[in-house]
């Protein structure tokens, strides 16, 4: 489903990404930790495309999004590429930016409805079975500034499923929610992986990793320092610097 090869980015000096490699393949959950500044957005943000990367590359559902140095040029993909590999993917991130003048419901059908041009009546009939398998359902007719910031994120995953990607991706999805809100997000992120939805996580949620993830990532500095079973990963570091972080987020 997602195909990482050696892939670099640059942002001005800092050499962000050091050819990072990462394969997910359908229906795992993959979680990935690391210090802050180790690169973790940055590598969400070049899989969907919303950065380019400056080589390496990316396939999402067999499309491929990234750039590829040949000798000494540069190949881009074409723009029609991108938009059909990045439609594959579904994002959620630490500040949902839902919609604030439409419900939540209003939130969930604006895409299928405006770019996927899906009839409206059918848009909806969905939007409903989301919104009860995020526990939303009694809360469809209210407005972003009516819902608790992890009933926003709640309706934010709906909104992003909503788009039926074949890649859900969440850049640490709780990380702004007041803790006794974390729970509530984690629990349905749990059911969209129940659901059998290919999932990349960046989250400093190490139970929830334990739990739910099928393997564990370990970034630092711009690299992939571990790869592996959950289990493995969190309760056998190879690397100190592993070991490390996990004892500081314990
Ligand atoms: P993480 O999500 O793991 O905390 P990021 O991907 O956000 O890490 O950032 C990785 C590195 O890129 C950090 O060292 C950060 O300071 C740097 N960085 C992020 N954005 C920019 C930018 N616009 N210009 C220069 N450096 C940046
Ligand atoms: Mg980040």
């Amino acid at each position: 489903m997602l195909k990482v090869e050696g892939v670099n980015k640059w942002l001005g000096e800092n050499h962000v990404l050091r050819g990072v490699d990462l394969a997910i393949r359908k229906g795992e959950i993959v979680c990935v930790l690391g210090p802050s500044g180790s690169g973790k957005s940055t590598l969400l943000r070049c899989i969907n495309h919303l950065d380019p990367v400056d080589g390496g590359v990316i396939e999402v559902a067999g499309e491929r999004i990234g750039y590829e140095l040949r000798g000494d040029v540069l190949y881009e993909q074409d723009e029609r590429t991108i938009a059909k590999a990045r439609q594959h993917i579904g994002m959620v991130f630490q500040h949902f930016n839902l919609f604030g003048n439409m419900t939540a419901l209003g939130n969930i059908i604006y895409g299928p409805v405006k770019i996927l041009k899906h009839p409206r009546k059918e848009s909806v009939d969905k939007a409903r079975n989301l919104l009860a398998l995020v526990g939303m359902s009694d809360r469809a007719d209210a407005f972003p500034s009516q819902l608790s910031g992890g009933q926003q994120q709640r309706v934010a995953i709906a909104r992003a499923l909503a788009m039926e990607p074949r890649l859900m991706m969440f850049d640490e999805p709780t990380s702004a929610l007041d803790p006794e809100l974390v729970g509530e997000v984690l629990t349905t992120m749990r059911k969209v992986a129940e659901e059998g939805m290919t999932m990349l996580v960046v989250t400093h949620e190490i139970g929830f990793a334990r739990e739910v993830a099928d393997r564990v990532v370990f970034m630092d500095q711009g690299r992939v320092l571990e790869d592996g079973p959950a289990r493995d990963v969190l309760d056998n570091p190879k690397h100190e610097r592993t070991a490390a972080f996990l004892r500081r987020v314990h």
